[in-house]
């Protein structure tokens, strides 16, 4: 099978592209405008793989998107390509309804006429798989103490509300998939999955940010009182479900994704410090550079004023991924979080070297 990857070289895109050229027969071609938060070394691991080919195109190119289309004649899409940040989405809203939602019409009006050129068969087993958030779905009641045991959670029928521009945005693309099927007959699948954390996430996000920060001894910020909540999933638990789904999913559904660990913020954070300062003491750390006279890594805390519009939490229901795919995550958020911390204590060059590129797009993109 060949399967279009939009955003591949993003967190979760490069982990569905080593996980498919790791543990599948299936080519890939992967289709990256990089952005700042695109990374090629992300997929360094696969690059010189025979069934691996990097396009370097913006889904809202309409003339190259097809030309990608035609040359590589592609039997699935999973579109993962999005500006993926709800604070960059407060700060500059434009980009994110030029590619979550034009770049998802383009992407539709293209498969739509190349599926339609396909001969029956490839027609049939034809797929596009949108890859969105729960975020479409605005927050959940807090729960209090006695309603710990009958939580509410999003489930597949529960209602969009979005809050944020980079949540209205997908939920706008997810509409539009819906109404490819609805309206053309494109074999649709959307998938929408809660937080993710793990190995090569941009360091802009919580997890990262804050291992970031620490490391060089800057100010750990948190957001309020840090008790958002928010249902954390491991990026290689989620590769495996959006394979599952591209493979034995059916056409018009949708599947929610989550990996049953709701956490506090301020826990979390809490929970990095403390791996860390296992792994490395600040003492026994090199780059740890610090105005303040502090010994723990939790002292580096900051509770900054809160996020507008701020979700209090977020929780999935993924019993139906569960039940009628056999997906299920593996990872506990313990196992998860001691990888990751480990990971980015390994990988100190790349969290530098993304960082970097970072600010010389940004530079780029000022100058144009
Ligand atoms: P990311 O920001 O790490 O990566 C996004 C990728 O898309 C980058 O490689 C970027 O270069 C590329 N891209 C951006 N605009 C593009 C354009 N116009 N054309 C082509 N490529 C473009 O994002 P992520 O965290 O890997 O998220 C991937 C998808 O999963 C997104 O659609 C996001 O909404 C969804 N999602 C993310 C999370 C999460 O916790 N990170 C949770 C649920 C859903």
């Amino acid at each position: 099978m060949k399967i279009l990857v939009t955003g591949g070289a993003g967190f979760i895109g490069s982990a569905v592209i080593r996980y498919v050229i790791h543990n599948t027969r299936d080519s890939v071609i992967n289709v990256d405008k990089l952005t700042y938060a695109g990374n090629l070394e992300n997929l360094s691991e696969v690059a010189s793989s025979g069934r691996y080919v990097f396009e370097r195109v913006d889904i809202c190119n309409r003339a190259e998107i097809e030309r990608v289309f035609v040359q590589n004649q592609p039997d699935v899409v999973m579109h993962l390509a999005a500006e993926s940040h709800v604070d960059r989405s407060i700060k500059g809203p434009a980009t994110f309804i030029e590619t979550n939602v034009l770049g998802t019409y383009t992407l539709l009006e293209v498969t739509r006429n190349y599926w339609n050129s396909l001969d029956i068969h490839r027609k049939q087993d034809f797929r596009f798989h949108h890859i969105s958030t729960d975020e479409v779905y605005g927050d959940l009641p807090y729960p209090t103490a006695e309603e710990v045991s009958c939580k509410s959670l999003f489930t597949e029928t529960t209602p969009y509300a979005p809050s944020s521009p980079y949540s209205a945005s997908k939920a706008g693309a997810d509409h539009l998939v819906r109404a490819w099927m609805r309206t053309y007959g494109l074999p649709v699948l959307i998938t929408n999955s809660s937080n993710n954390y793990g190995p090569y996430q941009f360091p802009e996000k919580l997890i990262p940010l804050i291992i970031y920060n620490a490391l060089a001894g800057k100010p750990l910020p948190v957001f309020g009182a840090g008790d958002q909540i928010r249902d954390w999933l491991y990026v290689e638990d989620h590769a495996k479900a959006l394979y599952t789904v591209i493979t034995e999913g059916k056409a018009g559904e949708t599947y929610n994704i989550g990996g049953h660990n709701e956490q506090l913020n301020i826990d979390v954070v809490q929970t990095v410090c403390n791996q860390l300062q296992q792994l490395l003491p600040p003492c026994e750390n090199p780059n740890f550079i610090t105005k303040h006279m502090v010994s723990k890594y939790c002292d580096l805390i900051e509770h900054v004023p809160d996020r507008p519009g701020h979700d209090r939490r977020y929780a999935v229901d993924a019993s139906k991924i569960q039940r009628e795919l056999g997906w299920q995550p593996e990872e506990s958020f313990a196992s998860g979080i001691h990888k990751t911390v480990k990971w980015y204590l390994d990988n100190q060059g790349w969290l530098q070297r993304v960082q970097d590129g970072s600010y010389q797009y940004e530079q780029e993109i000022y100058r144009s």
